[in-house]
């Protein structure tokens, strides 16, 4: 059986939560299945050998609700509007289970960042902000970094942004930008951060092979990027052990536990993890297939599929990249006794601090990291215990459903309903 794309695998997840909120009117659950706006643009640009190129752009606003659209900016050469849609979608639960008052959003451009130079991405950056015009601004649509923008991306939309708005506060408009920009402490660490504080706090209330704390737990991740490093450096400061790590070529492992500076320096010199004095290699099918306590996918969408799922051996799976686990994993994962912290719950700390971001902006002012850090920490806790309260819920309510026994069903219908109960507090125009 072939793989649904991970858009349409959102798109079922999405409509498998919504059996579980009966209380809506006819119709109204579906509507939010679609974009509220999806705007493609085409734009030229001079290159750097004096012709020119069209580059095709979208921003997609799934829902603005509970507030701005947010979400990145992606400069992929296969970004399409679907995917972008989809993503968008994404974004619109996320902030609406972590409470901030965001709606979701996507975009970006279709193009090979690795074929551009910077003049070209510097231009190709500020044509496509002038196109999407006021369809983003602070209290519009705020864009931050995806795949392959950064910072300096984000520097770039502000400056534009700004240039076109003179004589306001417009630092608002992009969140994920320099610090010097008004770019935020502890941004860059964020979503992985968030990941071990969300897993904190689930193992603290329903426990884990007999702790109650992440000490000692042997803790499994693929993907050694942003965020894959971010979530072991905070596992290790909570006390967990990190086993194995992996990047694309393949993965590392160490019983006693992987030294991360080692790790990191090895990586830089190399462009690869293999090989690390102290450890042994393994690959990443193998890396997944780990006795362990704790799984961390950080990598890319469906590594963990129908065939490999049943190798799994981990205690606990937490969702730190998008869609890393299909939905028929899910099951078997969930049939095993193997609990799913789901991206939308586990990965949310990147926007959460994306939000503080602009709440800095707007007040002009500066908080510390450890401010930042702090506050993140109570919000994932918080969301944690909110998913754990609806799951009791629906499993009593449906004992032998399967479906409701996910945490990433009680998420997703967490979210939903908020933004469902919203829409109808403001009434539906006219
Ligand atoms: P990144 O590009 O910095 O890192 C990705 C890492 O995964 C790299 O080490 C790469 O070598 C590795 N990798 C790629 N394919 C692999 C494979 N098949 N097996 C093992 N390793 C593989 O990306 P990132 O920013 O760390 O994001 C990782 C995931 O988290 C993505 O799914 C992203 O959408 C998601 N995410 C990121 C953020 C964020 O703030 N960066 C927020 C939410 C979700």
């Amino acid at each position: 059986m072939t793989t649904p794309s991970p858009q349409k695998q959102g798109l079922l997840r999405v409509l498998d939560a919504t059996r579980y909120l009966p209380q809506f009117k006819k119709g109204l659950l579906a509507h939010l299945a679609n974009p509220r706006r999806a705007i493609t643009v085409c734009f030229p640009v001079e290159m750097d050998d004096g012709s020119v190129r069209s580059f095709f752009g979208y921003r997609v606003l799934h829902n603005n609700v509970l507030g701005p659209g947010k979400g990145g900016l992606r400069f992929h050469p296969d970004l399409s509007l679907e995917e972008v849609s989809s993503l968008a979608a994404l974004m619109t639960w996320k902030c609406a289970l972590i409470e901030v008052p965001f709606g979701g959003a996507k975009g970006g451009v279709v193009c090979d960042t690795k074929q551009l130079s910077a003049g070209e991405l510097r231009r190709i950056t500020r044509r496509f902000i002038s196109e999407l015009g006021d369809n983003i601004g602070p209290h519009t649509d705020i864009p931050a970094p995806d795949m392959y923008t950064n910072a300096q991306t984000m520097a770039l939309v502000y400056d534009t942004y700004d240039t076109m708005h003179p004589g306001r506060n417009n630092r608002p408009v992009v969140t994920g930008k320099p610090i010097d920009q008004g770019g935020s402490l502890g941004r860059r660490d964020a979503t992985g951060n968030g990941v071990a504080f969300a897993t904190e706090r689930f193992v603290r209330l329903q426990g884990l092979n007999g702790h109650k704390h992440l000490g000692g737990l042997r803790v499994v991740i693929q993907g050694f990027g942003n965020v894959g490093y971010a979530a072991a450096h905070a596992f290790q400061r909570l006390g967990a052990r990190i086993t194995a790590l992996s990047d694309s070529r393949g993965g590392i492992h160490c019983e006693e536990g992987i030294d991360l500076q080692a790790a990191l320096a090895h990586k830089r010199e190399n462009g690869h993890l293999s090989g690390l004095p102290g450890t042994t290699n393994l690959s990443n099918e193998d890396l997944l297939a780990l006795e362990c306590d704790i799984l961390v996918p950080a990598a890319s969408a469906s590594q963990v599929h129908a065939e490999n799922a049943p190798r799994v051996q981990a205690r606990l799976v937490v969702e730190a990249a998008n869609d890393p686990l299909t939905p028929q994993a899910d099951l078997l994962l969930q049939e095993r006794g193997i609990p799913v912290l789901p991206d939308i719950l586990a990965n949310a700390g990147g926007v959460c601090v994306s939000y503080f971001e602009w709440v800095q902006n707007i007040q002009n002012q500066s908080w510390s990291e450890q401010e930042v850090e702090q506050k993140l920490r109570h919000r994932m806790h918080h969301t944690v215990e909110a998913v754990l309260r609806r799951h009791q819920q629906l499993v009593k309510a449906h004992p032998d459903d399967p479906h409701a026994a996910l945490l990433r069903t009680a998420a997703l219908a967490l979210a939903i309903e908020r933004v469902t109960c919203a829409t109808l507090e403001r009434g539906i125009w006219p």
